[in-house]
């Protein structure tokens, strides 16, 4: 007997906004998580005693405005803290580039290594800007289907050329963001290498890729896209760490009926003449809805959860050629002191020196295959642990990789 209408496999970000969405739309909603804490990518762990951090993603902005609107996520605790500064790179030969949403710093900074490079940042992003309100509405949409042959789909791919060509100029711009690498785009707009570096982290950051190669200035772009209250293009952090993220909607779906378990991993799908009809906890405990959304990834969910042999062969087939490699990896640092590296000491691939409250990050090599993007967030007692007050500098070395 089904016991709830969905059963959402996964506690992370997404798997708690669409129990929250359902729990809103009157569905008996059960989630289950496999770890003790919610959140997935997006949480916050004690990692060392009384120590507070984002284990995995640190910063946001792409939460679209809409979730925090209408799953009324302020009331559950969510606060963004604009980055200012966003960022911090230090240079071998002492020099430094600090970038922020303050513009008169921005350029005087900028100027320190090119007044040409400082003149055209602000057209740089006004371009990505204009680029980005003909995205940014996309990420809201269900993509249209082109082979479905249904006239709602054909109306929005209308509609999607329509706002195409109204970027006029820009739209061959567009193209090559879309498709294209990062590396000609920001070598046409700028001329000094420090500057370059520093824009060149957002291009490959997650990225199993150089800013050379294609698919890279669509990472370089989406950086622009977001919000940070109101702010456009801002990222910002998290009180209480991206946790507050996964906490907010967690305690949304739960003040609207949704259940929700931690250490529940489940199984398998139960399936039946081609319909799910529920799951199997590891411990063997069956739970049964005519309904299931799993937050776990393409691969596990139909490869491992379920048994292929229920698909079709095609979609099976097709499941198996997503590409999983990463060159992600974070390591979270707690330090008694900030890093005062001088630049007598410093290195390309060591940590970089600041003065300010930073989450260094540094370029490292993986010894098996090649470059690896690292995230390394390091953090004083002062800047992460206990409730996050103000903001904290994001430290990008040369070579470093940051969001
Ligand atoms: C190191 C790192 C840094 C990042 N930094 C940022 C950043 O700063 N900003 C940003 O916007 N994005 C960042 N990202 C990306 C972002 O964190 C992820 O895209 C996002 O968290 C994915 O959310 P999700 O809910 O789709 O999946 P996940 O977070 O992967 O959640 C899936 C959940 O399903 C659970 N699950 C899986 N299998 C089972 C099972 N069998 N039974 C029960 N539960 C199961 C998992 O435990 C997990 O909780 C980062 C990612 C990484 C890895």
């Amino acid at each position: 007997m089904p016991t709830h209408d969905v059963i959402i496999v996964g506690g992370g970000h997404n798997g708690l906004t669409c129990a929250a969405y359902l729990a809103r739309a009157g569905a008996k909603v059960l989630v289950l998580e496999r770890r003790h804490v919610l959140g997935g990518a997006c949480t916050t762990e004690e990692v060392w005693p009384g120590c507070k951090v984002s284990t995995a993603a640190y910063v946001n902005s792409l939460l679209r405005p809409q979730v925090i609107r209408e799953l009324e996520l302020k009331k559950y605790g969510f606060e963004m803290l604009p980055r200012n500064p966003s960022s911090f790179t230090p240079f071998p030969d002492g020099r430094s580039l600090l970038l922020g949403p303050d513009a008169k710093l921005t350029y005087e900074e900028i100027s320190k290594f090119s007044a040409k490079d400082a003149e055209a940042l602000p057209k740089y992003e006004a371009m990505l800007l204009r680029v980005a309100e003909f995205i940014e509405p996309l990420l809201d949409e269900t993509p249209p289907d082109p082979f479905a042959g249904r006239i709602g789909d054909l109306w929005k791919l209308a509609k999607i050329g329509w706002q195409f060509r109204k970027l006029g100029k820009d739209a061959a711009k567009a193209v090559e963001i879309l498709t294209g690498a990062a590396r000609p785009i920001l070598d046409r707009w700028f001329e000094s290498e420090q500057l370059k570096v520093t824009l060149a982290t957002d291009a490959i950051i997650g990225a199993f890729a150089s800013p050379s190669m294609p698919g890279t200035a669509y990472v370089l772009f989406h950086h622009v896209m977001g919000e940070c209250d109101g702010a456009r293009g801002v990222w910002g952090y998290v009180r209480g760490g991206m946790g507050g993220i996964s906490k907010a909607l967690a305690d949304s779906a739960r003040a609207h009926g949704a259940e929700i378990q931690t250490n529940a991993p489940v199984a398998r799908l139960i399936v039946r003449d081609g319909h799910v009809g529920g799951v199997v906890l590891e411990d063997g405990t069956q739970l049964f809805a005519p309904m299931v959304a799993s937050n776990a990834d393409a691969n596990v969910t139909f490869l491992k959860l379920t048994d292929p042999k229920e698909l079709p062969a095609d979609f099976v087939s097709a499941i198996k050629t997503i590409d999983y490699n990463s060159a992600s990896l974070k390591i979270n640092v707690h330090v008694s002191e900030l890093p005062t590296t001088t630049p007598s000491t410093a290195s390309r691939r060591g940590p970089p020196s600041s003065n300010a409250r930073s989450r260094p990050s540094w370029t490292i090599r993986s010894p098996r295959r090649g470059r690896t993007s690292s995230r390394c967030s390091c953090s004083t007692p002062r800047t992460s642990c206990g409730p996050a007050r103000g903001t904290t500098a994001a430290t990008r070395s040369p070579t470093a990789a940051s969001r």
